[in-house]
């Protein structure tokens, strides 16, 4: 009996499980692609750490003697994308099985399992234990409620993992303590940086390859600095327990002008595609804790991203997927602007954002949320292009996580699946959490004028144009009571200038 066993550039771990299944006779096979039916535009630093971490993993199979088909780049351009390639093994070999591990994208999932009825072999799709939950357990979890309120879900996943407990209480007395997590910063703080690597030779090939056949492609390539080994990666954790971690959670929402990082982790591409274990990762940080190195409030924050929303998400994207994709609840079909590519605009927030992701691939959670994302919603950019956009220019981005946080967190395109109520803020909000607004010609305070915002501009204007849909909405009565107060004349006037400013986009 042999198997041909798929990993995916996703599934960099030994203990992936189909790679547990390997057994003499087998066959793994690995492929760098290009897939030709989607159309998204990859950062350079995105593509050379996939690939760069993918022929690191190869090197380490091969030397443990595993049987490996690994396809470069380079001769993997006459396929059409990975089915292409699974199909021309399945040609050329006899298999009496195919082995792969959950994949993160639906449509992937789906071309396996036709692939197995197309060639008559059998398939099995193994369950991702690198999750702490399983797709089924959300649905089981799902079912029946009305609302999915991650807090729920996050501290199912702290008794079933024990994490921060003391039998079945939370330690500390509470099982959030995100309204400690408000802090901001002053300009001139000094943060230590995150963890950086020198290329190696097998990298230095991948950045020459990456700058050969994506010329074009978004963002800046090098500096190149990332982990591309689980080992690395291991160590910018550990930077990150020992420098940031005590800091994370008061500082978790700041942004400050030219600081991409501040106390973040940035380990989210390395936890994504299997270089660094979830539930290792969030150990570790308890351990911290229970040190006395850094404080419940931090180390309680941390592990909520990790086994609470990245869990939560990923269980959203498999309950409500295919048909998640093409949700557009407020029909935001405006094109996307340019200066989500060259960040080119006066809007100062706007400009640093997209600057901080051409030159890293990264920006914080906040930055996505509040920034990009919060303009995109009030805008009404078309919801396909931001997630595409988002999907493109983040070195974690892989479509089962991506796509619930920007379609339903930062859009609220599913209407409130994931947000009970839409992310959005005037430019007050920006001016509190960061110090944009201080080198900003616009004035975050005005909402007419010459001086006034964008954001706050269109905040109310998104108000006037969606209060059908949202008016009712209990989450949203103190924003639709401040409209009320304003007179007729001022919405008009509003609504003018929103008029006016968005026909310049
Ligand atoms: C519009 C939008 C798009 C996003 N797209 C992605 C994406 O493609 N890939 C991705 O991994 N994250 C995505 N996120 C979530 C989050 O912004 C990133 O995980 C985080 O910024 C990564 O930086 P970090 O490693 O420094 O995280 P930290 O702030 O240090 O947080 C620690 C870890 O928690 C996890 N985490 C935190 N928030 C989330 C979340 N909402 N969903 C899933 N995991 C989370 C990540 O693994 C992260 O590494 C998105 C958020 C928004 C608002
Ligand atoms: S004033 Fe408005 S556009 Fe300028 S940085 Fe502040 S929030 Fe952004």
């Amino acid at each position: 009996m042999s198997s041909l066993i798929i990993v995916l550039g996703d599934q960099l771990s030994k203990d992936v499980a189909a790679l547990k299944e390997y057994k003499d006779g087998d066959l793994v096979l690995m492929a760098e692609v290009k897939e030709k039916h989607q159309a998204v535009n990859h950062h350079k630093k995105k593509l050379a750490f996939i690939y760069s971490a993918m022929r690191h993993f190869a090197e380490d199979l091969t030397a443990e003697d595993v049987n490996l088909s690994y396809i470069r780049l380079e001769d993997s351009t006459e396929y059409d994308g990975i089915i292409d390639i699974i199909c021309s093994h399945l040609d050329e070999s006899e298999f009496d099985e195919l082995v792969i591990t959950e994949p993160g994208e639906y449509w992937l999932a789906d071309a396996i399992e036709e692939t197995g009825v197309q060639y008559n072999i059998e398939i099995r799709i193994l369950p991702d234990s690198r999750f702490i939950s399983t797709t089924e357990e959300f649905s089981d979890w799902a079912e029946d409620r009305k609302e999915l309120v991650m807090e729920y879900w996050y501290r199912l996943m702290r008794k079933k993992t024990g994490l921060l407990m003391e039998g079945k209480d939370p330690i500390g007395g509470k099982w959030n303590f995100d309204k400690q997590n408000r802090k901001t910063l002053k300009p001139g703080e000094k943060i230590k940086a995150p963890r950086k690597f020198r290329p190696d030779e097998t990298t230095l090939s991948v950045l020459q390859m990456v700058e050969e056949h994506f010329p074009d492609a978004f963002g800046d390539l090098e500096p190149f600095w990332y982990a591309v080994t689980a080992s690395q990666a291991r160590k910018v954790l550990c930077h990150f327990i020992k420098y940031h971690l005590q800091s994370f959670g008061d500082y978790q929402d700041a942004m400050l002008t030219d600081e991409a990082f501040l106390y973040h982790s940035v380990i989210s591409q390395y936890i994504n595609c299997g270089l660094l274990d979830p539930l290792e990762t969030c150990q570790q940080a308890e351990q911290a804790y229970h040190r006395g190195d850094a404080p419940i409030n931090a180390v309680e924050g941390f592990i909520r991203q990790i086994i609470g929303w990245r869990e939560y998400i990923r269980g959203v994207y498999w309950l409500y997927m295919p048909d998640y994709k093409d949700l557009n609840e407020l029909d935001a079909r405006r094109d996307l602007p340019d200066f989500y590519w060259d960040g080119n605009t006066q809007m100062n927030c706007l400009s640093q954002v997209v600057s901080m992701t051409r030159k890293y691939a990264y920006s914080h959670h906040i930055q996505r949320l509040m920034v990009t994302g919060n303009f995109a919603n009030l805008a009404g950019i078309d919801v396909e292009s931001v997630c595409n956009w988002y999907l493109g220019v983040y070195a974690d981005a892989h479509e089962w996580v991506e796509l619930p946080n920007t379609l339903g967190m930062a859009l609220y395109a599913d209407g409130g699946l994931v947000g009970s109520k839409p992310y959005i803020s005037t430019g007050n909000y920006i001016k509190r959490m960061s110090n944009y607004c201080d080198s900003c010609e616009y004035d975050p305070g005005k909402r007419v004028g010459e001086k006034a915002c964008p954001f706050t501009t269109l905040y109310w204007d998104y108000l006037i144009r969606h209060k059908d849909k949202l008016k009712g909405n209990q989450r949203m009565s103190l924003s639709y009571r401040n409209l009320d107060r304003f007179s007729t004349t001022d919405k008009k006037q509003i609504q003018l200038q929103a008029a006016e400013f968005l026909d310049t986009l």
